[in-house]
């Protein structure tokens, strides 16, 4: 299997490069050049197996340079011991009424762990197989949670370092807890002077820097990036949308071969195009149903064409979602034109003049597949106490998105069964899932908030959270924003 441009610049490479480079030459993003099908007897023999099994047979249909010693070391590397808290991994669990695909049982409690396990992993054995010499450093900016999940997967890979940078005062004090006091002897994590964006473009402007990369690569260094649009971050994903399927069978809920619909909460468009690579190989499913917050600018894409960025940020509940330009978007439309040149030409006009049409017939094939909704905060807060009385279960406030579409879906005449794709802890976002069930904590800490939310939602507290009371703060440097470079020279 080869990976290609979606700007079509004749690139054509095995997966370890791909993951390894990150982006296409042409600013362009990987995309395997076929896509492998699988058939209904595939997934009844995934019904055999363990979560790690079941990635094996995924994985090892896209990234066919890994043989399968390679490919079993990573998936024990990420999935094995004890980092996950759920012996499923992904545990699938049903409701009265439709189910709930649990992403959040990693080391950092966010759906991000089950790719950022892996990637770390996949890039340590890209580096043996294809004999790079150099370290590699992988630089990231982060609002909160894709540091944090990224630094654990990092630490401690062989060949690889990792700084992140995170705005001062930029984040919650739990997500400043969860970095200050990270571990591992090849991770740095640093504050800016400044918000995420002028992290973000201090690290582009490092990555941009071709003299500041030929110092680095004296040093025997070069730089990569962790962030989604990495094929190493979207495969992994697609395997629990199989195992999903495959749960939802055994738990009778499905008979294999009928369709399902999956629900996703939706930022950088990754998680939501794992499951339509998953529809594209054959898995069974329906309608793929894109969740957004209040920045709701694919939801008006999916029921316009038109994709638009000119418009007001908000800052919402759901701050893993609080993005307006979905990268991951790119390898969709690849997909659906089969045009590189189209794809290129609507990239240019996204950057030129923030907004593009793919135009009525595009429009009509994406619609076949996809259906959008979007909710505000006091939308997402309704949701969260609706779902705590009709199921029990407490919810995180990006869960509670994909919830809401799902309902909305529903009502307007979606019959297959739904599997709402959970994408955090409601841990991570306790004061406002303890405000949406109606408990008044605002005065109480962070350690306080979650023993009252233990109470209410009779789930155990993740370790990862409950550890940090007493850690270590082992991350103390702020930098101006001016100053990253040389910080990150420093570090190498
Ligand atoms: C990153 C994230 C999302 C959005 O996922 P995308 O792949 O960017 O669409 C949703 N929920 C949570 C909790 C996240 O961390």
């Amino acid at each position: 299997m080869k990976y290609i441009s979606t700007r079509g610049n004749g690139e054509r490479i095995e997966s370890a490069e791909a993951i390894l480079k990150g982006i296409a030459d042409d600013g362009g993003l990987f995309v395997p050049e076929e896509i492998p099908k699988i058939t209904l007897n595939f997934i009844g023999e995934l019904t055999k197996l363990s979560y790690e099994e079941r990635a094996k047979r995924i994985l090892s249909l896209f990234l066919t340079d890994y043989n399968e010693e390679e490919l079993d070391i990573c998936v024990k590397k990420a999935y094995g011991g004890d980092k996950f808290d759920d012996v499923q991994k992904a545990p699938l669990r049903t409701l009265s009424d439709g189910s709930v695909l649990e992403l959040w049982h990693g080391p950092t409690s966010a759906f991000k762990d089950m790719a950022l396990q892996l990637l770390p992993e996949l890039m340590s054995a890209a580096l043996k197989k294809t004999g790079e010499k150099s370290e590699i450093l992988i630089l990231t900016a982060t609002s909160g949670d894709t540091g944090k999940a990224a630094l654990e997967g990092f630490k401690d890979v062989d060949g690889i370092k990792m700084a992140v940078f995170y705005p001062q005062g930029g984040v919650s004090r739990m997500q400043r807890l969860q970095m200050a006091t990270q571990e591992g002897g090849n991770v740095k994590v640093i504050a800016v002077k400044g918000n995420f964006d002028d992290a973000q473009t201090g690290v582009k402007n490092i990555f941009g820097d071709t003299e500041f990369k030929s110092k680095l690569a004296d040093k025997k260094v070069k730089l990569s990036s962790a962030n989604s649009i990495n094929w190493g971050r979207l495969a992994p994903q697609i395997v629990y949308y199989f195992s999903a399927y495959a749960d939802l069978t055994l738990a009778n809920r499905i008979n294999l071969g009928d369709k399902v619909d999956f629900s996703v909460p939706t930022g950088n468009f990754g998680d939501i195009l794992a499951a339509y690579y998953g529809k594209l190989m054959g898995l069974p499913i329906g309608k793929l149903i894109c969740a957004s917050n209040a920045n709701n600018v694919l939801t008006d894409f999916l029921k316009t064409g038109v994709y638009d960025k000119n418009r007001e940020f908000y800052k919402t509940i759901t701050p893993s979602m609080d993005i307006l330009i979905s990268s991951n978007l790119e390898r969709l439309l690849y997909h659906v034109t089969n045009d590189p040149s189209k794809v290129k030409g609507w990239m240019d006009e996204l950057k030129a003049a923030g907004r593009y049409d793919v135009g009525k017939e595009v429009l009509s094939k994406l619609q076949e597949i996809f259906w959008a909704d979007y909710t505000d905060d006091a939308g997402t807060k309704d949701m969260i106490n609706a779902v705590y009385k009709a199921e029990n279960i407490v919810i995180d406030p990006h869960t509670a998105v994909a919830f809401k579409a799902a309902d909305v879906y529903k009502k307007s005449g979606g019959k297959n069964e739904i599997v709402v794709v959970s994408t955090a802890s409601p841990y991570k976002f306790g004061a406002s899932v303890l405000g949406a069930v109606g408990v008044a904590a605002k005065d109480a800490d962070d350690f306080e908030m979650l023993e009252i939310l233990r109470e209410k939602s009779k789930l155990p507290v993740p370790k990862g959270l409950a550890k940090l009371k007493d850690a270590p703060i082992l991350h103390n440097d702020v930098v101006e924003k001016e100053k990253m470079k040389a910080a990150v020279f420093d570090f190498v």
